[in-house]
């Protein structure tokens, strides 16, 4: 058997079709959503990926605003730069694209954003919120994850989900998702990380295994179930000399010898890489819907 794949360039298009529709609805009634990213220093490839959502906004119809400062901004100067971005009308949300240079205090300059603008749900407060089964955002990467999943039609409630990883930005509100009350959720979840002792005995019970590590190839063949849904969140840089610039990405999955064995899966790249900014733009917008009371 080889596993369907989940595709995000598809999950994101049904997606950007709705919020397209949204976002008019918006506009018919003055209203133009707004993000704003900023940008501290020259990460070649923090570069790209504010590149990457300034085109997304401009479009599907957003006010969209890059804010580019120095490397050797002050934390002050940012700070500053984050209370007027709070005080700005015309912007609905807004994120600072991490890392930060080491000079700056990022959790400082993240609990300073609103957080009714915090479309990264990296505030605690907004972290609170999705803990408790009220969220205001979903933080990107695991709520395109759960799209993904709902969208492709996997049975969710009561199965097994394991999340391998547990950083603040993807397993661990992975896993608080995953094992929320409702629709696209009621999972019973297990979290292993790198002190887990018997990991791969534990992968192997998964009925969907949710992997974010950062390690090439490390989810092989023998530690899935068979007929599991798996998705590979991991973004990966090897060498390949046959590729023209020398190297080419990878997930966390051996994806050839696991797509043998898995019901679905999902592509590195292609698979989730692509919900991640369609998730912000969906934060976004309801942003500006809830400011208008929609
Ligand atoms: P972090 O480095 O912040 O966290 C990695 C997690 O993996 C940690 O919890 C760590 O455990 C765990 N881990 C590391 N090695 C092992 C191991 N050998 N066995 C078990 N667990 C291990 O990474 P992120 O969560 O930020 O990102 C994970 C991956 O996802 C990266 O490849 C990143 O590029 C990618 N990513 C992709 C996105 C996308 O849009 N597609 C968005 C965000 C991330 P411990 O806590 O014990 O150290």
């Amino acid at each position: 058997m080889t596993a369907k794949l989940i595709l995000g360039k598809d999950v994101s298009e049904q997606i950007y079709g709705e919020l397209r529709q949204r976002i008019e609805s918006l506009r018919s009634k003055g209203i133009v959503p707004g993000l704003a990213v900023v940008l501290v220093g020259e990460d070649p490839a923090s570069q790209v990926y504010v590149r990457m959502k300034g085109r997304k906004c401009e479009e599907l119809g957003m006010h969209s605003v890059t804010i580019v400062m120095p490397e050797s901004t002050t934390q002050d100067a940012l700070l500053a730069k984050v209370a007027e971005l709070n005080a700005d009308p015309s912007i609905h949300g807004f994120l600072i694209q991490l890392p930060l240079p080491a000079h700056i205090d990022e959790k400082a300059v993240i609990n300073a954003v609103d957080p009714s603008k915090d479309v990264d749900c990296f505030h605690p407060y907004n972290v609170g919120k999705m803990l408790i089964g009220e969220p205001e955002f979903l933080p990107a990467t695991p709520a395109g994850v759960q799209q993904m999943l709902v969208r492709s039609g996997v049975d969710i409630r009561g199965k097994h989900v394991v999340v391998v990883g547990r950083s603040n930005i993807v397993g661990k509100p992975m896993a608080a998702m995953m094992m929320q009350k409702g629709p696209g959720a009621d999972s019973t979840v297990t979290v292993v990380h790198s002190r887990t002792e018997g990991l791969a005995d534990i992968t192997r019970q998964a009925d969907i295994l949710i992997v974010a590590i950062g390690k090439a190839g490390f989810v092989t063949a023998d530690m899935v179930k068979d007929g599991a849904v798996v998705v590979d969140v991991g973004t990966n840089r090897v060498a390949d000399p046959s590729a023209k610039n020398g190297s080419r990405l990878v997930g966390d999955v051996d994806f050839e010898t696991v797509k043998e064995k898995a019901s679905m899966i999902t592509p590195v790249p292609g698979g989730v890489g692509p919900m991640t900014i369609c998730m912000l733009m969906a934060n976004a917008v309801s942003a500006a819907e809830r400011r208008a009371g929609i």
